[in-house]
């Protein structure tokens, strides 16, 4: 096991081998078995190319030959940040491949998470697109080059008809190797050392508790369970045309069962660019799928689209649909709007994932999250204490389970916090269970904002916030939103002496400071104070009541003065 992650403990381990769990499967192994079986069929649609089995193993074992002979080591780690083009794949299989390592990176992600990615995990290499939509990678990749000490090595996609812009300026000596340069013979260069499936396969990013993503290890062993699993709790077979709707590097479009599961079970996997419905309903009708992964947020622009396009979407047979709460009358209109079934689901890149099954209620696919994928996954409901709540009770959710993360990378003491001391991950969900023993997700004590399917940390933005000089103190929380489900807001105290920024200033402020897009605050409110609680924290139940308009507690000095302009 690489250093810095957590194992299993024996007992555990030994009692999913023993059951059949974990099968000893490397993601390698995967891939080399769908290619003998499915050999000719097509694997991967997108970027203006498709790929049967075969090519995308041989394409896999040419490029880990490159990246080889460019200098990726086993247990490298290497950043790897692409749109959702077949060029993802065939990367993170090369790099499982020579062992090395990918760190997935969001395609949204800036300067100051690439930074803090590339610094935790000690990545030696950077994976990343041309210019895209005006954003120019290559040079943010050079400028992190240079402020990251461990990395050397950047790879750019293009300049290979996969549909992006030219690698960038300047090709001198010291300049990212274009992704098709990155091809040598696999022959050469003796065996690909055997993955060992209980080691880290890649690394996850965790959905924001802390200020800064921190890296999930997840095993061969884990990950394949997990696509087996939720690839039997989603019916998949090798006739599943999957659009991969959401980023590839989102868990729940990686593996639940995602990509990696459609690839288990010989499926097709089709790339789409962008999650609208005039681009994605046409693939639909195209390729023939057969089930995507969408979050409520998207799922309303289907659903509007769905009114007006006249795209042939009757092949579609499930919808899942999770990463952040369904309301009801949402999911009611799912299944008359698309004619396939609605599964939803609710998982998380730690691990545990629950499904609504077919031939489940009504009522339970309607309103519930479902039951975990795997029977051995573990879960229980506790109070503030850690005690079990009684049946019914809503509380913190707690799961281990055999794909649930025992320890983030290189993060000892959040680990301390984060685990009880019987191996379960405190997920900071508050949930409760059915009498038929579905889970609900009823809210978080977690301090973050669900913007769309994007989590971001309320600490992270306030961090941002807190060093623009007329900003003295800052609180961010979520608001209801009808489309995106919860937007933004930064409730701010304005420094003495200095005109307080506006909403544009701010958002301009941050993002020059390389902060991804959608972790820009939404709307902004001054207040002459931060209401606290009896521990001297600030309420933020209080400006969640505030927000939403409700009469407040005593609150002191705590007077709104003034909003900035919503976008
Ligand atoms: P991520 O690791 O980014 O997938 O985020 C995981 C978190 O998303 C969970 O811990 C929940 O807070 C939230 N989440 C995921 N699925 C759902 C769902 N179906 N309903 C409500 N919240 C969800």
């Amino acid at each position: 096991m690489l250093e810095g992650c957590t194992t299993w403990p024996t007992e555990r381990a030994e009692r999913y081998r023993r059951d059949g769990l974990w099968r000893g499967e490397s993601l390698v192994r995967l891939l080399a078995d769908a290619a003998r079986v499915h050999g000719p069929k097509t694997a991967l649609v997108g970027g203006g190319r498709r790929l049967n089995y075969a090519e995308l193993e041989s394409g896999a074992r040419r490029m880990a030959a490159g990246f080889r002979a460019r200098g990726i080591a086993p247990d490298d780690r290497v950043v790897v940040q692409l749109p959702n083009t077949p060029d993802f794949v065939v990367v993170c299989f090369a790099l499982f491949l020579v062992g090395a390592k990918p760190v997935f990176a969001l395609p949204a992600h800036r300067s100051n998470e690439i930074r803090h990615l590339c610094e935790l995990s000690g990545a030696v290499g950077y994976v990343f697109p041309g210019v895209v939509r005006g954003f120019d990678f290559p040079a943010l990749a050079r400028q992190m080059r240079e402020d990251v000490a461990s990395l050397r090595y950047l790879f750019v996609q293009g300049g290979d008809g996969d549909g992006q812009d030219a690698a960038g300026p300047a090709r001198g000596g010291d300049a990212p190797v274009p992704l098709a340069e990155v091809d040598a013979d696999p022959a050469g260069g003796g065996d690909f050392p055997v993955p060992d499936p209980s080691d880290v396969a890649f690394f996850l990013l965790s959905g924001g508790t802390t200020a800064l993503p921190k890296l999930i290890p997840r095993t061969h062993d884990d990950y394949a369970y997990q696509v087996r699993a939720a690839g039997e709790a989603s019916g998949l077979t090798d006739r599943d045309v999957y659009l991969a709707t959401l980023p590839v590097e989102f868990n729940f479009t990686w593996g639940c069962p995602g990509v990696v599961g459609v690839l288990r079970a010989g499926g097709t996997v089709v790339f789409a660019e962008d999650p609208t419905p005039e681009h994605c309903f046409p693939l639909i009708e195209r390729e023939g799928v057969t089930m995507t992964s969408v979050v409520p947020s998207v799922v309303q622009l289907w659903l509007e689209g769905a009114e007006w396009l006249e795209d042939d979407l009757s092949s579609l047979r499930l919808l899942q649909i999770g990463s952040a709460k369904l309301h009801r009358e949402t999911a009611e209109q799912i299944e008359p709007a698309f004619g396939c079934r609605l599964q939803q689901v609710f998982g998380m890149a730690e691990g545990l994932c629950t499904f609504t099954r077919d031939g489940d209620p009504a009522e339970t696919v309607l309103t519930t999250q479902g039951r975990p994928i795997s029977a051995a996954d573990e879960i229980k409901i506790v109070d503030e204490e850690d005690r079990e709540l009684p049946a019914g009770g809503i509380g913190e959710l707690l799961t281990r389970g055999p794909y649930t993360l025992q320890g983030y990378y290189r993060a000892p003491e959040h680990n301390a916090k984060a685990f009880t001391p019987d191996g379960f991950y405190r997920t900071g969900d508050l949930a409760r269970l059915t009498e038929d023993g579905d889970l609900v997700i009823e809210g978080r004590i977690k301090d973050v904002v669900i913007r769309g399917g994007d989590k971001v940390s309320a600490a992270e933005v306030e961090g941002h916030l807190l060093a623009q000089p007329g900003v003295a103190r800052a609180a961010v929380i979520p608001v209801p939103d009808q489309f995106l489900g919860e937007r933004i807001c930064a409730y701010l105290v304005a420094a003495e002496g200095v005109e307080p920024p506006s909403l544009p200033e701010l958002k301009q402020a941050l993002h020059d400071r390389g902060l991804a897009e959608f972790k820009l605050p939404d709307r902004v409110v001054y207040v002459e104070d931060l209401p606290l609680t009896g521990l001297g924290k600030i309420d933020k139940k209080a400006l969640g009541a505030l927000a939403r308009g409700e009469a407040l507690p005593e609150t002191g000095a705590f007077i709104p003065v003034g909003e900035a302009v919503a976008r």
